[in-house]
């Protein structure tokens, strides 16, 4: 390999993973079958656009012989990427089409204000230039970092106060998962490596390894995987990825892995992870194949799209060896048909807990009596949001007689949360991830005042100016599902096609939104924090953070999305009054200021007289953004009709087949689920729990557990259930021979 092509990455920001590798060729001929309505118009702007935007560097960005450095391991663009569709089979709900709606509603029609990007280069490249005034905008940044900024607008120190009640309001009522997951995100993120140090020593050196062997599995830094004595069909899978040195957590934890011990390691997403468990996993089952076919390996992760995403990571690594089966067990996706995957017993089932659970107790020729691996990928964060019980059932299930692999971006656990998960005398491997921003990212910061009804207006401007030819990809934090909603319909009206993801799509919807955003076809994808953690997202060049993170370290997770493997990228985040975001401002000055990269963190001034313009354009369609949801509703329940209908009309033609099948049994119903889930929280003394909610803990905790199935009992009911199918049968052959 050409190592003089390599380019370093020493900035890399391992929070959430990249996959360099499926950035569609933009040079080329891939833009008219991407953007066939635009392609004229794109060949002759595309010069004029590389000149005015100082982050443009498409033609580097895809010379297919880059290569960066992961902190040690090279990550580069030779291979195609993961595979993000799931299961190409299965059957789809159909969904409510609301770029559709949209589009009758006279909206994705024509860009709003479009003599606005006919402004030439010029005058876009002096109106960024202008616009950034390198003074942090007196956010309050303390005494010391705001002498390195340039000026500071008036009166900005003085009116800091007062409305942090008010985001505590806007920001923290919410109960639902989303705000969960953010809270789960928040507390992972404030709490560094050392958090975990508050059990005692004595309970430490009880749970752990001894620590040398952490220590001495740090130090030992492998340069590549040749040196990590891996068998030759595995080295050919690296090969055929372009993996040539492993990243540290690779190099830190192969070797223990390789030895049959149980590993807690703490290592983000980006950081190379899953190959760290994947690739000892695979010499494993190579080393001591199977006499017949079993789950020898069972991957529980948090979300679907992360499974997804291992299991293609998985398959991709074990290409070359022979007969390693991957099967998935996940939630939203087809029931039968990961049973029927499952009842060829896939050597390594990668599976959310609860569909794993559901599987065990109902799918009748699956079992995980012979699991000898068991991986916990994201654990603190399934530890965090209410699996506990879903994690401690299927603790139960398993034989104890394996080995545990635990992955956590952050160590928050204590010992008492993670002894449920039986680990034997676990090897500690900690990874820090550097508490800064990548060295080529250029940190913005709009100051929106009071003026939050214009950031919808004030989105569409600035996407608009940043990328009128919409040939990159920008990410839009939000900080509510019903948020990126609204947003998308906003924008739709004003002709911009963007793409949303969070908790409540359907998860067809949310494969087609990554995918679209994937391939360019959508390039604005509007998110939350939790939606789009874990994910593997490729190239990114703009981060908008439409509302502020709660905290530095989700700042820091969003915007290491972009500048990426040495490349530039652009953060641009809306200012609220609160303090909450004043901090995080504050602390981005004061990283890059201690890191000698003042220049990196920026104000945007905006235009607001076009901002305003653009408002009233989206103000006067109020009533159309009201017709919209409305209309959208409405086709929701006809779907929803038109689904009970076919169930209906099924269960009629269908009625024999159906109930001879075993009754499926639950390990949760949703309510019970819930109530783990405060009762949870209350242990933890969140504040997200009100009266309305501890009543209902109150009145559960009286009652009492849901049953659980131990072995045995899903043993004796299958045996009844077959009993019960043989009298029937007996029945019916006695009926026919009365006749
Ligand atoms: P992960 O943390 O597992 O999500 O991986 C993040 C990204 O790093 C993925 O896109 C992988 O393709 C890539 N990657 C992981 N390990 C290596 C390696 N040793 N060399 C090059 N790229 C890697």
């Amino acid at each position: 390999m050409d190592k003089q092509k390599f380019k370093d990455f020493e900035d890399f920001v391992p929070t959430i993973s990249d996959s360099e590798n499926e950035v569609p060729d933009l040079d080329g001929s891939e833009d008219e079958t991407l953007h066939p309505e635009t392609s004229t118009k794109t060949k002759s702007k595309k010069k004029k656009a590389n000149n005015s935007n100082p982050n443009e560097d498409i033609h580097e960005d895809l010379n297919p012989s880059f290569r960066f450095d992961l902190d040690g391991a090279e990550v580069s663009s030779g291979f195609e990427g993961w595979n993000f569709d799931g299961d190409k089979k299965l059957e789809t709900n159909p969904d409510v089409d609301l770029d559709g709606i949209i589009r009758r509603k006279g909206g994705l029609i024509q860009m709003a204000g479009t003599g606005d990007s006919e402004s030439d280069g010029s005058e876009k490249e002096s109106e960024s230039e202008g616009e950034l005034a390198l003074d942090g905008f007196g956010m309050g940044a303390d005494e010391k970092s705001s002498k390195c900024q340039s000026a500071t607008h008036e009166g900005d120190a003085t009116d800091s106060e007062g409305d942090e009640s008010g985001v505590d309001e806007d920001s923290g009522v919410e109960s639902d998962k989303q705000t969960e997951g953010q809270e789960a995100l928040m507390t992972a993120g404030n709490g560094s490596v050392s958090d975990i140090e508050d059990d005692s020593e004595e309970a430490k050196a009880e749970f752990y390894a001894l620590e040398e062997e952490s220590t001495e599995a740090k130090k030992t830094v492998h340069t590549n995987f040749n040196s990590l004595s891996l068998s030759r069909p595995v080295l050919k899978g690296l090969g055929a990825l372009n993996y040539v040195k492993p990243s540290p957590i690779q190099s830190a934890t192969i070797p223990i892995a390789l030895l049959g011990k149980d590993i807690i390691a703490g290592a983000v997403t980006g950081s190379g992870k899953t190959a760290a468990y994947m690739i000892p996993i695979i010499e494993r089952l190579l080393y001591k194949p199977a006499q017949i076919a079993s789950t020898r390996v069972i991957v529980l992760t948090p979300t679907r799209e992360l499974a997804i995403q291992v299991s293609d990571v998985g398959a991709k690594l074990a290409k070359f060896v022979n007969g390693i089966s991957f099967g998935l067990a996940v939630g939203g996706l087809n029931l039968r048909q990961q049973e029927q995957t499952l009842r060829s017993r896939p050597d390594i089932v990668i599976a959310t807990p609860g569909r794993l659970i559901d599987h065990i107790r109902n799918s009748a020729s699956f079992n995980v009596d012979s699991v000898e691996i068991l991986v916990i990928d994201e654990a603190d964060r399934m530890l965090e949001e209410g699996f506990q019980d879903e994690l401690n059932e299927i603790m139960s299930l398993i034989p104890s007689k394996r080995q545990t692999l635990l992955f956590s971006a952050t160590m928050n656990s204590k010992i008492n949360q993670l002894i449920s998960l039986s680990l034997k005398k676990p090897v500690k491997i900690m990874i820090d991830p550097p508490r800064q921003a990548a060295a080529k990212l250029t940190q913005e910061f709009v100051r929106v005042r009071k003026r939050d009804e214009l950031k919808p207006a004030l989105l569409f401007h600035l996407i608009r100016k940043l990328d009128d030819l919409s040939q990159k990809r920008v990410v839009v934090f939000v900080a509510r599902k019903e948020v990126a909603h609204k947003l998308r319909i906003i924008l739709g009206l004003l002709g911009m096609k963007v793409a949303e993801l969070h908790g409540s799509l359907s998860q067809e919807q949310r494969l087609q939104a990554v995918n679209g955003f994937k391939s360019l076809q959508v390039p604005v994808l509007i998110c939350t924090d939790l939606a789009s953690r874990g994910l593997d997202i490729p190239k990114i060049e703009f981060v908008i953070n439409y509302d502020m993170p709660k905290t530095y370290d989700i700042y820091l997770h969003r915007v290491g999305r972009t500048a990426r493997a040495g490349r530039e990228g652009r953060s641009i985040s809306f200012v609220g009054e609160s303090s909450q975001d004043r901090n995080v401002v504050k602390n981005a000055i004061k990283s890059a200021e201690e890191n000698k990269k003042q220049d990196t963190v920026v104000g945007r001034m905006v235009d607001w007289a076009k901002v305003e313009e653009i408002n009233k354009l989206t103000t006067n369609k109020d009533d159309v953004i009201a017709e919209i949801l409305e209309e959208e509703k409405q086709e929701k329940e006809i779907l929803r009709a038109e689904m009970e209908v076919r169930k209906g009309e099924n269960m009629l033609k269908h009625k024999d087949e159906i109930s001879a099948r075993p009754r499926r049994t639950w390990f949760q119903t949703e309510g019970e689920k819930k109530n783990s889930k405060v009762i949870q929280a209350l242990s933890k003394g969140k504040k997200t729990v009100n009266s309305k909610k501890r009543k209902r803990i109150e009145a559960t905790e009286d009652r009492s557990r849901s049953y659980k199935k131990t072995q045995k009992d899903r043993g004796s009911d299958q045996q009844r259930t077959y009993a019960k199918q043989k009298a029937k049968k007996e029945m019916k052959k006695k009926k026919q021979a009365r006749k």
